[in-house]
């Protein structure tokens, strides 16, 4: 079964595989996955206000053009004290697409007055798979209907750092350390930020990772 990854990073790809192995063992090679950029796909207006929203507008514009399931994630960043922003802003907060140096550099001087005890943030990740129905137009840029949709959050709760620390990940992460930390930092006494974990350290405790496993139940009743 060939299924299209609404996306231009083949990173999430390898992410992505990586969780079907560890859930459906064997079954997982009976899954294909495709990105969309790939594919030459484009990319739709992210007008929804939510994560959940914008990961169902990416996996359903997908899934309508193509007659694929689709899967498709949104995240961002939510800060208590800022009223949760930047949330969907996350990755323009600066102005600049994402460009993770001034996204930073901006919070950072949002935050300066913040007292270490209010610097509570938490990433979110809204995954979705967009099951395609029956062909409901010969031609036209979206020619199939929806039969199914399933939206999963995850959540990685942590606090926000004064300087950045750690040359991992992407994005605010080396500005957050998150309140679950891989063994070998709890058993050095130490707090990491994301940025300065490994892939797989991350990835076990992240946003992104725990929705996508609560996503997998789907999409294994499509394999089955
Ligand atoms: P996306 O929806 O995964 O493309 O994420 C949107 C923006 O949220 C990114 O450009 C980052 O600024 C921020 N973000 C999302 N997930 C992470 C993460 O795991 N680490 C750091 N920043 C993230």
């Amino acid at each position: 079964m060939k299924i299209i990854v609404a996306t231009h990073n083949e990173g999430k790809l390898v992410e992505i595989r990586r969780i079907l192995e560890e859930r459906l063992g064997a079954d997982a090679a009976d899954v294909q996955l495709v990105s969309a950029g790939s594919l030459g796909l484009p990319d739709p207006v992210e007008d929804g206000v939510t994560f959940q929203e914008n990961a169902l507008i990416k996996a359903r514009d997908v899934a309508e053009r193509t007659g694929c399931p689709a899967i498709a994630d949104d995240s961002g960043l939510i800060v208590d004290v800022m009223g949760n922003a930047p949330g969907i802003l996350s990755a323009r907060w600066a102005g600049e697409h994402g460009n993770d140096q001034t996204n930073n550099a901006l919070l950072l001087k949002q935050m300066a007055d913040i007292p270490d005890a209010k610097r509570t943030a938490r990433f979110r990740c809204a995954a979705a798979l967009v099951v395609p129905g029956e062909r409901k137009a010969e031609g036209g840029d979206k020619p199939f209907g929806i039969a199914s949709e399933t939206v999963q959050v995850g959540e990685m709760p942590g606090v926000l750092l004064r300087a950045p620390r750690g040359a991992n990940g992407f994005g605010y992460d080396p500005l957050f350390v998150p309140d679950n930390q891989p063994q070998r930092a709890i058993d050095a006494g130490v707090k990491l930020t994301s940025a300065e974990m490994e892939p797989a350290e991350k990835n076990a405790i992240s946003h992104r990772g725990k929705a996508l496993r609560a996503l997998v139940g789907a999409i294994e009743s499509l394999v089955k």
